[in-house]
């Protein structure tokens, strides 16, 4: 590129140059858009809430688990339970009807009601047990529900403020791209071309203004000869910035 004067582009003086940067200023609104829609603070407010429900849920998911299985356990000593109340009854049942009349039979009777009594004492003491390793657990999944409330109403209103951002960025988006159609249009293909080639290599920018002496583009002062000679170019002359290859307009 080292400043040599491209292609003349003819036409109607400098215009498609004065195009060029019109185009640029529109293309440069659109990366800037893009970028921004990246990179909202909505967004990344709204990222930190959800991982911190993410975190949260996987502990409440731990926790409940572990509350689910003492569940169980108790509804199976409930079941034991009254199981054994059942077989209780049933044997004072029969004990008081008389239908098992022998001494002996009584005594056998009254020695597995005593048996079965002791085995549900047995079964209160373990299901006061279970009932004592809830009670933490119960507190936990509390305290983690409170917590969890204000924090996903504070997701929902972002979710809310992220879908207003974006889409006002929308409406800026749509009125950039309105704004370089035109332009696009108008400025002559080759030209057009070689714009897209440099924006592509060179972060975004393919014409820079010359001003005071320096290229816009890379903001390196240019040497006072040079600077002349773009002052007495060709009306419509293409050149370049000798530093930074970029279509330079003075
Ligand atoms: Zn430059």
């Amino acid at each position: 590129m080292e400043g040599e004067p491209g292609a003349p582009v003819g036409g109607d003086g400098d215009a498609p140059l004065r195009l060029l940067l019109a185009l640029q200023d529109a293309d440069t609104s659109a990366d800037q858009l893009a970028y921004r829609r990246g990179h909202l603070p909505e967004q990344a407010a709204l990222d930190l809430v959800r991982s911190r429900l993410a975190e949260m849920d996987r502990a409440r998911g731990g926790v409940a688990a572990e509350r689910a299985a003492l569940s169980v356990r108790e509804e199976e000593l409930e079941r034991e339970t009254a199981a054994l109340v059942a077989r209780s009854a049933a044997i004072d049942e029969r004990s008081r009807s008389g239908s098992a009349g022998s001494y002996r039979d009584q005594q056998a009777m009254a020695a597995e009601i005593e048996t079965l009594d002791r085995r549900r004492a047995e079964l209160e003491e373990v299901e006061l047990g279970v009932l004592e390793a809830a009670e933490p657990l119960d507190a936990e999944l509390a305290r983690i529900d409170a917590e969890r409330a204000p924090l996903a109403a504070e997701r929902a209103v972002l979710e809310a403020e992220v879908g207003a951002a974006a889409a006002s960025l929308e409406v800026e988006v749509a009125e950039t791209a309105a704004r370089r159609a035109p332009l696009a249009a108008r400025v002559p293909a080759p030209l057009l071309a070689e714009y897209e080639t440099l924006r592509r290599r060179l972060g975004g920018v393919g014409v820079a203004r010359l001003v005071r002496g320096a290229c816009e583009g890379c903001h390196l002062a240019l040497p006072a000869t040079e600077v002349d000679r773009l002052h007495r170019a060709a009306v419509g002359e293409v050149a370049h910035c000798e530093q930074c290859g970029r279509i330079l307009v003075p």
